[in-house]
């Protein structure tokens, strides 16, 4: 059973940075893992400040050769719109496989962005995490087998569950931060954090700041695709998925971005991977070394070692379908 709480309509966006820096407040887009946390005895916010009516945060544009989508832009319009597949379809196609349909048209992109992790541990409010201000990470020895497969140092070996955090962080996007007073951009990579820097977050956001938009450089015309492999195809959290964009120059492929989404705390780049491929034809063979060498510093848990030939082939597949220009 949830608390009661006060609901609060800001009057535009620095109204709602400013009740949001309140005691006990919490802000809600879509709602949809804000009220399963709520549900689920992680939080109890006394105060929930309501996002959805703010003006302009739900347009989508191109300018400059940016694509700018508002934070609360839905899962399902990203999916659809004309301008995000021509520009950036590796996003359109995440946000189109994340969850289920009655989800995607509520969820937003500020809040998938946001989403905390699906740990089971962390979930169940009987086991106090180190994520929730407890001394131990119960995955490490218990039962691990959707856990991290890099970063093994933790001290917390949660996935990141956003789709799309992994299709941005190949696209080389960036995040549109509000601090109460001006925005601020931020690149993908340096907004989400590993738990080494704060074990109970997993993005740099302060209190009272509030995602904006995001902006990417089009990728039109790129080489790119998105891959994610389910246990089951409906309303599944992906095990493994993997994103890459690159441009092809004098036949070789140039400025790779691969990204594993479900590998680790973070969306994770593969660098070693990457410079091996930039300059060279993608061919099969290139793709499975690029594969190999991007799992090479992989170091599983007990019970998600499969992880490892599972993003082998993932990876692979995806080269090989970004260079023969298959569907994203
Ligand atoms: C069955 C199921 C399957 C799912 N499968 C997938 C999947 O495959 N891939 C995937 O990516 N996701 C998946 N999801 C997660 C779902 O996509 C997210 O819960 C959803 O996108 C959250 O968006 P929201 O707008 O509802 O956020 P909310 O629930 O409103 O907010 C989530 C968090 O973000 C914060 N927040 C929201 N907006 C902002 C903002 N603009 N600035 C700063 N903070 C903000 C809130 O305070 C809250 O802490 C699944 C969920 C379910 C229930």
């Amino acid at each position: 059973m949830t608390t009661p709480f006060t609901y609060l309509e800001p009057a535009g966006l620095a109204d709602a940075s400013r009740l949001a820096r309140q005691e006990g407040a919490m802000l809600k887009a879509g709602g949809i893992d804000l009220l399963d946390e709520m549900k689920e005895g992680l939080v109890a916010p006394e105060k929930v400040v309501r996002l959805s009516a703010l003006k302009g945060m739900d347009r989508i544009e191109v300018k400059n050769g940016k694509l700018r989508i508002g934070a609360l832009v839905t899962l399902a319009t990203v999916a659809a719109h004309k301008q995000v597949r021509e520009h950036a379809r590796i996003l359109a196609a995440a946000a189109g496989q994340a969850a289920t349909p009655q989800i995607r048209n509520a969820a937003t992109v500020g809040g998938n962005l946001c989403q905390r992790p699906r740990c089971w541990y962390y979930r169940h409010e009987d086991f106090p995490c180190r994520k929730k201000g407890g001394d131990q990470c119960f995955a490490e020895t218990g039962e691990n087998r959707y856990h991290a497969i890099f970063a093994a140092d933790g001290p917390c070996h949660i996935v990141h569950p956003s789709a799309l955090g992994t299709a941005l962080a190949a696209l080389g996007g960036q995040i549109l931060v509000f601090d109460g007073q001006k925005s601020r951009s931020v690149a993908v990579e340096q907004f989400f954090a590993l738990p080494s820097v704060d074990v109970t977050r997993e993005n740099v956001l302060q209190p009272g700041e509030i995602i904006e938009a995001v902006e990417i450089p089009s990728a039109k015309g790129k080489k790119s695709a998105y891959h994610k492999q389910r246990e089951r195809l409906a309303a599944d959290w992906p095990l493994a998925e993997v994103a890459v964009v690159y441009e092809v120059k004098n036949g070789a492929a140039d400025g790779v971005r691969l990204v594993l989404g479900h590998a680790a705390p973070i969306p994770w780049r593969c660098p070693t991977a990457e410079s091996y491929l930039s300059g060279k034809k993608i061919d099969a063979g290139a793709a499975a070394e690029a594969a190999r060498l991007a799992m090479a510093a992989a170091a599983p848990l007990a019970q998600n070692e499969y992880k490892v030939p599972l993003f082998t082939v993932l990876i692979a597949r995806a080269l090989m379908a970004a260079e023969k220009g298959e569907p994203a």
